[in-house]
């Protein structure tokens, strides 16, 4: 059945094209920058299932989204291949009418076991986060000694599935950067594009700080040193990404700057929690509590007019406010929680 499709532009005239919703907060992995062992050790209190919002609530707001112009939706977590069933969720997101595009974040290791089932469902690409190739720098990096192993069958599964790859790779001086030619050099020719992420000041327990940025530039200075590379166009409006072509047409990297090239102007992402907590912003203090009106008995209609009403007034941009050096000194929330 065919339904209207009305847009909305918040404050600053951005509309709204994409859901970024986070399944799971639990996550396998102890990554230093996300969710470093020392804080989230054995004894720390994930989300009860309980409070975990169900496939149906999940499913009822993405229609309301597709409604409102919403096209794009990321699955992510904590590592949301832990959300037990996630391939029957993606199948009812695939359905809805507006929805073009499904992704999903994930670390890779459970991907041999469900890529399969997942491409089945209608999941068309995977990012999957790698930080390093040599073992002995990512086992410090995930926090949990793991080898690279698990992950690059992770990627190769993905691929035989049919699913489109990506890489995102968090660049920390002094914890990978020594890594950002050795990770080119590995995925050049691969048929997967490998971003790059500036280390960002996400959450309040990653010890970030300005001197441990690697930024874009001197990504690029590092890649040149040893390939050829050109700018490419923008594949489509508010992509994330730089994007660099291999000059000898073996493939691209792009590089993700939010830290020393901000992109909050084209900023059309919205953030649903796994406990149905609504964000406007990767670095926002507050969400709106939408579990609550989904466990009510709110119609169809004033759910929408809700979520209409929230991206009306979304006046953020932390990310300019941070190269404009604003006071962005306030509490934010997790990224393993919001899911990046
Ligand atoms: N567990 C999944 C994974 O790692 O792909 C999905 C969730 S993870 C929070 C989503 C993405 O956020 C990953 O690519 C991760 O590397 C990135 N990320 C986490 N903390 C970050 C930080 N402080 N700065 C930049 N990127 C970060
Ligand atoms: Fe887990 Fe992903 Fe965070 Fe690493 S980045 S700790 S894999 S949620
Ligand atoms: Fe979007 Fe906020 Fe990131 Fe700016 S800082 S790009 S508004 S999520």
């Amino acid at each position: 059945m065919n339904q209207e499709i009305s847009q909305v532009s918040d404050h600053f005239g951005r509309q709204l094209r994409d859901l970024r919703i986070s399944v799971i907060d639990k996550c396998n992995f102890r990554c230093t920058y996300c969710m470093p062992k020392e804080i989230f050790g054995d004894d720390h209190m994930f989300l009860p299932e309980s409070e975990l919002l169900s496939f149906d609530e999940i499913t009822r707001v993405a229609e309301q989204f597709a409604k409102l112009g919403v096209e794009k939706i990321r699955i992510t977590g904590g590592e949301p291949l832990l959300r037990k069933n996630l391939d029957k969720l993606i199948a009812r997101l695939n359905n809805i009418h507006g929805i073009r595009d499904i992704a999903l974040t994930t670390n890779g290791v459970f991907l041999p076991r469900k890529a399969q089932k997942l491409k089945e469902s209608g999941l068309q690409r995977v990012n999957i986060s790698l930080d390093a190739i040599e073992d002995n720098v990512f086992k410090e990096t995930n926090g949990r000694g793991v080898v690279t192993l698990p992950v690059i069958k992770g990627i190769e599964a993905a691929q035989k599935a049919g699913l489109k790859v990506k890489i995102n790779m968090v660049v920390k001086k002094g914890m990978n950067d020594s890594q950002i030619l050795p990770m080119a050099r590995y995925f050049k020719g691969k048929d997967i594009i490998l971003r790059y992420i500036e280390f960002m000041d996400v959450g309040n327990h990653n010890g970030w700080d300005m001197n441990n940025v690697i930024s874009k530039k001197q990504i690029i200075d590092r890649i040149k040193e040893e390939m050829a590379i050109v700018p490419a166009e923008e594949n489509y409006y508010g992509e994330v990404a730089t994007r660099y072509k291999y000059a000898d047409g073996d493939g691209e990297i792009g590089v993700i700057s939010s830290v020393t090239d901000s992109f909050c102007s084209s900023c059309t992402r919205i953030r649903l929690s796994a406990d149905g907590k609504l964000y406007t912003c990767l670095f926002a203090s507050d969400g709106y509590d939408l579990r609550k009106d989904l466990r009510s008995e709110i119609s169809d209609q004033v759910l929408a007019n809700n979520l209409k009403a929230i991206w009306g007034r979304r006046a953020d941009r932390y990310s300019d406010d941070r190269a404009a050096l604003k006071n962005t000194n306030r509490k934010k929330i997790e990224m393993s929680y919001i899911g990046g």
